[in-house]
C-alpha cells in the first residue's frame, strides 16, 4: 500500500459487504436538483476548501468575495507532492506494461526504477522530500511488479489490457464534474477503481473535514453516473521524520445520511459566505494548513 493489489480490491470488497448503509433516497446524488441537495447559490465551491472546515465560511469570503492571495503551508506541499508521485508512478507503470510488455516481475521492477529520473524532477527538492520520492516510486515498484508476477501465471492467453487493468486496478485523478452540486467542474478524485470506488489520499492527521469532503465527491458521482455509492475509503499515509519510510492506514466509511447533510451544511455556508459581502469574521480555531492563515491571524 498503498498501490492497490487487485487482492487488496476484492479485499475492500468484502469489508464493505459486512458494513451495511442505507442512504435515504432524496440525498442521492441524482436528486441534485431537490433540496436539500439543490445548491441555492450559483457560486460554486471550491471542493478542497470544504477540507479546510472554516467553522465561520470565512475562507469562503476570502477566496471568492475579497480574492486574497494564499499562502501554500509546508505540510500541504509535501501532500500535493505525495499526490504527485504517486499519479506518476501509476501513470508510468501503465506506460511501461503497454509499451515494454514485460514479461516478468523483475523485468517490471528494473524498468519502472530507470524510470523515475524522467519522470519525476528532484531538482530543488530538499533531502527529505526527495526520501518521499524515492520510497513511494519503491513502493510502487514492489507492488506492481509482484501483482504482474502473479497474473501472468494466470493464463497464456490474457490480452495486454485485461493484464494491465489487472495488475493496476485503479485510475488516479479521475475528473468529475461537481458544478450541479454547487461545486467547482474540474474535481479530480485522487483515485477510482472501477465501477465506484473512490481513494483519497492523506498525509495529514485524520479529521472530520477529510470525510465531509469526501461525501461532497461521492454525491457528485452518484449525479453524475447515477451509480449508488455507499463507501469510500481514505488512505493516511504517515511519514518518518526523514520520510524514507512511510505507515499507511486504510478508513473504510459509510458515506450515510448524516455525514452527506454535513456536507450539505459546510457547502451552504461557504456559498453563503462567498456570495453576500459580509466578512463573518473568525471561528476560534483555525485549520492549521488553512491557506488563509497569513491573512486571519497574521497578529497570532
Ligand atoms: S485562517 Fe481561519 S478564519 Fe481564516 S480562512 Fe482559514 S480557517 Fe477560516
Amino acid at each position: 500500500m498503498p498501490f492497490y493489489s487487485y487482492d487488496d480490491v476484492l479485499r475492500v470488497s468484502q469489508l464493505i459487504q459486512d458494513m451495511p448503509c442505507e442512504v435515504s433516497e432524496e440525498l442521492r446524488g441524482w436528486h441534485w436538483r431537490e433540496p436539500p441537495l439543490l445548491p441555492t447559490y450559483n457560486v460554486k465551491i471550491n471542493a478542497s476548501d470544504l477540507s479546510f472546515g472554516c467553522k465561520t465560511g470565512r475562507l469562503a469570503f476570502l477566496r471568492h468575495h475579497v480574492r486574497a492571495a494564499e499562502a501554500i503551508p509546508e505540510g500541504l506541499r509535501f501532500g500535493k507532492l505525495v499526490h504527485r508521485v504517486i499519479a506518476d508512478a501509476t501513470t508510468t507503470a501503465k506506460a511501461i506494461l503497454y509499451c515494454s510488455k514485460p514479461t516478468s516481475g523483475i523485468d517490471f521492477y528494473e524498468r519502472f526504477i530507470d524510470y523515475l529520473p524522467m519522470v519525476v524532477n528532484v531538482n530543488g527538492l530538499s533531502d527529505d522530500y526527495v526520501n518521499a520520492v524515492n520510497a513511494i516510486w519503491r513502493q510502487a515498484a514492489l507492488a506492481y511488479s509482484s501483482a504482474l508476477d502473479k497474473v501472468v501465471t494466470l493464463s497464456k492467453y490474457l490480452r495486454l489490457d485485461g493484464i494491465v487493468s489487472r495488475v493496476v486496478p485503479w485510475i488516479c485523478e479521475f475528473p468529475i464534474d461537481g458544478r450541479l452540486l454547487g461545486l467547482s467542474r474540474a474535481i479530480r478524485l485522487d483515485a477510482l477503481i472501477p465501477p465506484a470506488l473512490i481513494i483519497e489520499f492523506k498525509t495529514r492527521r485524520p479529521c472530520r473535514d477529510f470525510e465531509i469532503t469526501l461525501a461532497g465527491y461521492v454525491l457528485c458521482f452518484e449525479c453524475q453516473f447515477k451509480i449508488p455509492v455507499n463507501h469510500a475509503v481514505l488512505l493516511y499515509m504517515e511519514f518518518s521524520n526523514d520520510k524514507r519510510s512511510f505507515k499507511v492506514y486504510e478508513n473504510i466509511l459509510r458515506i450515510d445520511d448524516a455525514l452527506r447533510m454535513e456536507f450539505v451544511e459546510r457547502r451552504d455556508l461557504y456559498a453563503s459566505k462567498a456570495s453576500s459581502g459580509v466578512d463573518p469574521g473568525i471561528p476560534e480555531d483555525c485549520d492549521p494548513f488553512c491557506p488563509y492563515l497569513g491573512v486571519c491571524r497574521s497578529g497570532d
